[in-house]
């Protein structure tokens, strides 16, 4: 557990220092983003060149204003304790696979791909409390990443549970059949920056996910075998059951690896 809080506290310095660059780097780019805009939009008598030029330096500064974007979000100030409500984690997940429908059924298939989804969801699943947008946003990354793992088509599969130990946890997995994760991608996925995607990835989704984990005093447990497949599982706290004090099935027990 000191590993962990090592962990933590180093994803905390990373992130309060992305949170300043991007702070710095919004500061910087605003006159450019506030002249040209005002350039394109007020001055009739622009050549065509220098039109063409200002809107490739507006289409360049938007696209550096989305990735400041991006890191503050993963930095996200606590929000206040008041927006927390009641959070059915089943109806979430049906929202979710809906929103990344496009992502792992249409467009796969038109890789002659095939990405098939089990949905699990547990019955009387109790509510859990939080902030709604948050966990629909990580539960999206989590999908977006099973996606990516699995370029030649697979099992996608989302699922929540019921586990019981030292504390009772409803939880959320997002399980695929990809490619998996070595011992030390494993150990350092949740880093902000962290990717194995090169060009295409930014490192950022399971930092951000991790962001909401922690602001809600969740846990997340990653499951994965290289060559097998992953699954992410991240368990809320949620109050004793009232049959607290009956037998219950071991944690170990429930927990599977992929
Ligand atoms: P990105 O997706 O931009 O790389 P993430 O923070 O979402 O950033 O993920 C970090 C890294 O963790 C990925 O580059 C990948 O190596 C690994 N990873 C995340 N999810 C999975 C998964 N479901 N299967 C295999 N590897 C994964």
């Amino acid at each position: 557990t000191q590993q962990a809080a090592l962990q933590q506290e180093r994803l905390r310095a990373l992130g309060q220092m992305a949170s300043g660059i991007a702070h710095d780097i919004n500061n910087a780019i605003s006159p450019v983003v506030l002249y040209t805009e005002s350039l394109l939009e007020t001055e009739a008598g622009l050549s065509a060149k220098a039109r063409t030029n200002l809107e490739v330096i507006k289409r360049a500064i938007d696209d550096v204003a989305a990735t400041v974007a991006r890191m503050r979000e993963f930095y996200r100030a606590r929000e206040p304790q008041a927006s927390q409500a009641p959070v059915d984690l089943n109806r979430l997940m049906q929202q979710v696979a809906d929103l990344t429908r496009a992502r792992w059924n249409d467009l796969p298939q038109q890789r002659g791909v095939t990405i098939r989804l089990a949905m699990e969801p547990l019955p009387d699943l109790p509510a859990v409390m939080g902030m709604e947008g948050e966990i629909r946003e990580a539960l999206t990354n989590l999908v977006f990443n099973a996606v990516d793992a699995m370029p030649e088509g697979g099992q996608l599969t989302m699922r929540t549970r019921l586990m019981e130990g030292a504390a009772r946890r409803a939880c959320v997995e997002v399980a695929d059949s990809g490619v998996g994760m070595d011992e030390d991608t494993r150990r350092r996925c949740l880093e902000p920056f962290f990717t194995t995607k090169g060009e295409r990835g930014t490192g950022l989704g399971l930092a951000m996910v991790y962001g909401m984990v922690e602001r809600h005093g969740a846990g997340i447990e990653i499951l994965s075998t290289p060559g097998k497949g992953t699954t992410m599982r991240v368990g809320f706290d949620v109050p004793a059951s009232p049959e607290q004090g009956a037998p219950q099935a071991p944690v170990l027990a429930l927990r599977r690896s992929v």
